[in-house]
């Protein structure tokens, strides 16, 4: 039995496996809707799940004709999706360990910009075979020419940057994993001057985590797709890279905090990792 919850903890469930299915998701809506440059889902019998609170806080998006998305409405967190059958979870929200481990690499095709797939797994450009789903239009770029663009899935919070980030870390906290619903969260550091809103600012939900010093996660009321964090008082602006229209322009510095990383979780690139934060030189 694996219990599952979103970041605020509002939202909590549990399944009962045994899980039948775990993969990577890099199709540009999953990027979009978590913030992180993919996501991992896993999939059980139905008839396993329960949820054990928090129903009630879950606001559902129709992201097209064929699908939604559903999230918490405080935090923002992607909650589990349900099939003919099966329930999907975003394995980030998992924690303990479902006992499954990644299987492939789904829509490798539309990665995120700049990243590279370095594991072994199957990697398939669209849907795996078996999946018998139709494709979907993808939501069209936002920027203008020379920034780098981003936006929510539903497209009505739209950003964009000039010039790379000082600094991009793959983060592996817990926080960080129930927040984006995925095995890290990419961000990366701008200063405010390189940032400009390009529509919906408005529509920008804040949910900070109230025992932690900084922990915050922007989403959009609408899609509950991650936005921008902007910090006046230290001009930075910190950006999810998940849903970037182009290459950041940076490689990632480190992973961090991979001392807690998800159980299925396996860094196989060569960059530095830390146990926690990297300290100052
Ligand atoms: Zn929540
Ligand atoms: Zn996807
Ligand atoms: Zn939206």
């Amino acid at each position: 039995m694996t219990t599952g919850t979103c970041l605020c903890g509002a939202v909590r469930y549990e399944v009962d496996g045994p899980f039948s299915f775990m993969g990577h998701c890099h199709c540009s809506m999953c990027r979009k809707a978590h913030g992180s440059i993919f996501v991992t889902w896993a999939a059980a019998p139905l008839a396993g799940f329960r949820w054990i609170q928090g129903e009630d806080a879950i606001e559902r998006y129709e992201s097209s004709p064929a699908g939604h998305r559903c999230f918490c409405r405080h935090c923002g967190a992607a909650t589990p999706v349900f099939a003919e059958s099966s329930v999907v979870v975003p394995a980030g929200t998992l924690d303990g360990d479902p006992g499954i481990r990644p299987q492939l690499h789904m829509f490798a095709a539309s990665k995120a910009p700049g990243f590279e797939i370095t594991d072994d797994l199957p990697q398939y450009p669209e849907w795996p075979p078996g999946f018998d789903v139709p494709g979907v239009p993808r939501p069209a770029p936002a920027a203008r020419e020379g920034a780098n663009g981003s936006s929510c899935l539903c497209g009505d919070m739209a950003w964009e940057v000039e010039g790379p980030p000082s600094m991009m870390f793959h983060c592996h906290c817990s926080r960080c994993r129930h927040a984006r619903g995925a095995a890290f969260a990419t961000n990366a550091f701008y200063a405010l001057g390189q940032f400009r809103w390009i529509r919906g600012e408005g529509l920008a939900a804040t949910y900070k985590v109230p025992e932690a010093q900084f922990f915050t996660q922007v989403f959009c009321r609408r899609c509950g797709g991650k936005g921008p964090r902007l910090l006046p008082e230290h001009d930075r602006v910190v950006l999810p890279v998940g849903p970037m229209e182009g290459p950041p322009g940076r490689a990632v510095d480190a992973h961090i905090y991979v001392g807690s990383k998800a159980p299925w979780d396996q860094i196989t690139d060569l960059l530095p990792q830390f146990e926690e934060r990297p300290t100052r030189r």
